[in-house]
């Protein structure tokens, strides 16, 4: 099976999880489940999903730390239009809101959405694919994405869509797990976050890096972190 990324046949296979072979690229580092879902597969895992409505203890703290996240960035970033992509049940969009964003979400799960409409009725937001992302909401200056890429079978359809709707000099603020972080088990297929058909793709920093260089975006850092998480800032050119 070809890379996710680089497109390089014939990884290394380091272990199996749920059926699934799991692929290292000899050539960029990405790791990634074998066979990747199906559109069908993946329309059954996120259709149906169902949040959790209540607004608790948890989503009061979410909000919270994704406030702190944009408020350590926003200096940097060249206007107030702000995305949440993958945005669920909208605490990232009212965090957003609440720094005085323009602040908008699109996320693949219809009831992640219908609880983020009632939650949060402020923002604007949007259910379905990346690519059909409303034309009528612009470009965007401040992206958040926060563990959505360990999801995607699709990268570089998804990064295009996205970087396609991001203004010159625009940020993304992601956090995806790091499977390059000296905490994750040496048998990887014992890491928590290994869990096809959900999490199929693992990155370390290397192969982070090397998707969004190819989408037009250079890293500007990536956060120090105790546990095994990729918390990247990237920059459009
Ligand atoms: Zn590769």
């Amino acid at each position: 099976m070809a890379c996710l990324i680089c497109g390089q046949d014939g990884g290394k296979i380091i272990g199996h999880k749920n059926g699934y072979r799991l692929i290292e690229c000899t050539n960029c580092s990405l790791r990634f489940a074998d066979p990747t879902p199906t559109p069908a597969e993946l329309d059954a895992l996120y259709g149906a999903y169902s949040p959790n409505k209540a607004y608790s203890r948890k989503t009061a703290s979410k909000i919270s730390r994704t406030k702190r996240r944009i408020l350590r960035y926003l200096h940097m970033s060249p206007g107030r239009r702000f995305l949440d992509a993958g945005c669920n049940i909208g605490t990232g969009v009212e965090a957003a809101r609440l720094i005085g964003l323009e602040a908008h979400g699109i996320d693949v799960g219809n009831d992640s959405i219908a609880s983020a409409r009632e939650l949060f009725p402020l923002g604007q937001y949007h259910a379905g694919p990346m690519e059909s992302l409303p034309t009528s909401w612009g470009n965007f200056d401040f992206i958040y994405s926060s563990e959505v890429f360990e999801h995607l079978p699709e990268l570089h359809g998804y990064c295009a869509a996205l970087t396609a709707r991001m203004n010159p000099g625009g940020l993304l603020y992601l956090t995806t797990p790091d499977a390059g972080h000296w905490r994750v088990p040496a048998n990887f297929a014992n890491w928590s976050e290994v869990r096809p058909p959900e999490h199929i793709v693992y990155f370390n920093k290397q192969s982070l890096a090397q998707l969004l260089t190819l989408h037009g975006l250079d890293v500007v850092k990536f956060e120090w972190n105790m546990k095994p998480g990729l918390k990247a800032l990237a920059r459009k050119r």
